[in-house]
């Protein structure tokens, strides 16, 4: 039998990082210094932070979902207290609450802007409830001033996951500042990569103060190195990471604009599509784009957008079907008693959705291509 090679066609990927030269230098540089960990890259990729978004204080971790643990021990999270999320999102938003015995209550989602339907939260508050999670999904946002309403009137803490939203906004305030504090992920695939990494921004300086410490095994900063306040992690992010968040950050403008004018290109191809929509984005949000998700109509089903995903990749371009409802992931079903039909918004859109390329290296064809082909599959 002879082993003939497949015809390549050409991949167009899903997404990847853009990386320049400047951001090599500045690694190399400091691998050619002892500071590895703890060193002065730290402090100045925290401060790109706190300079874009004029928020006090800005805490760098190992990841985002790192940023979000040690937010829930700052914030006293107890087994048992319940926090309200969507669960149309990223599994980390949810697992994070997890972690310590937390309780996780999701709230369907609104079908047009595909954030938490804020709505639809007061009836899932209970004397349980300590806190609300709003998620900026896909790097728009939720309804915040409502959010913030609701919390005051029910004397509830507002934790933002803006792990997907970096430069995006909310009535000119930087997503991520919103809540008492916010999280930001760095994975490659996100708008800035620091490979792995996370940040915590908030204005509160105890949370400021007990993340810094808990991220660094509960170090306090005056007490030596083998002094331990209280229980902490190593959930540190290193200089290595750091260096290149900096220059990432530095070209934030730059990425932002480029991911603006991919998601442009889709934009006009689809606008005349009746059979796909796009993510509704409120008049007071500036959206950061982080994927370019689509949404088939109600006339497909699971198994025909899964179809068209497999049939998308045969023809090079490469996809998915974010998000996967979190209450249907498997130990969700198991663990929690989720099952399907219990959130009809989320699993009507989670079934039908479409993530195309989305990257900086995407040229107007490869966007053409992948519309095109998407189209032919219709
Ligand atoms: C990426 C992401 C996270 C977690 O970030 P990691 O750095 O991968 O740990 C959390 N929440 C959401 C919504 C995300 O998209």
């Amino acid at each position: 039998m002879t082993h003939r090679e497949k015809p390549v066609t050409r991949q167009i990927s899903l997404s990847g990082p853009d990386i320049s030269e400047a951001e090599i230098e500045a690694v190399t540089a400091v691998l050619r210094t002892p500071y590895l960990s703890l060193g002065a890259k730290l402090d100045e990729f925290e401060q790109t932070f706190t300079d874009r978004l004029g928020v006090k204080h800005a805490i760098a971790t190992s990841s985002g979902t790192a940023a979000l643990h040690l937010l829930w021990r700052a914030f006293g999270l107890n087994p048992g207290d319940e926090v309200i999320t969507t669960p149309f999102s990223f599994i980390a938003s949810a697992n994070s609450i997890l972690f310590d015995g937390g309780r996780v209550v999701f709230v369907d989602i609104d079908p047009e802007t595909w954030q938490i339907d804020v709505a639809r939260i007061e009836t899932a508050v209970t004397l349980r409830t300590k806190a609300l999670l709003p998620v900026d999904v896909f790097g728009s946002l939720p309804d915040m001033d409502a959010i913030w309403s609701l919390a005051k009137k029910h004397d509830l803490r507002v934790l933002e996951d803006s792990c997907e939203a970096l430069g995006a906004s909310y009535k000119g305030r930087p997503a991520g500042t919103i809540g008492e504090a916010g999280t930001f992920g760095f994975y490659p695939n996100k708008q800035i990569t620091t490979g792995e990494g996370g940040m915590i921004v908030t204005n509160d300086d105890e949370l400021a103060f007990l993340t810094r410490s808990m991220r660094n095994q509960g170090r306090d900063p005056d007490a030596g190195w083998l002094q331990h306040a209280r229980l902490g992690y190593n959930y540190r992010i290193c200089d290595i990471n750091c260096a290149l968040g900096i220059v990432q950050m530095q070209r934030l403008d730059e990425i932002l604009a480029k991911r603006t004018r991919v998601a442009g290109w889709y934009s006009e191809r689809l606008a005349d599509e009746p059979r796909v929509a796009m993510m509704e984005i409120p008049d007071e949000v500036t959206i950061a784009w982080f994927v370019m998700v689509v949404r088939l109509s109600d006339d497909y089903s699971q198994a025909d957008r899964d179809d068209i995903l497999a049939k998308l990749r045969r023809a090079g371009i490469a996809c998915s079907n974010y998000f996967t409802p979190i209450h249907l992931q498997p130990f969700y079903q198991q663990q929690h008693g989720y099952k399907p039909g219990d959130f009809p918004i989320t699993e009507a859109l989670s079934a039908r959705t479409v993530a195309l390329p989305f990257h900086n290296h995407l040229s107007e064809a490869d966007v053409d291509q992948a519309v095109t082909e998407l189209r032919k599959l219709l």
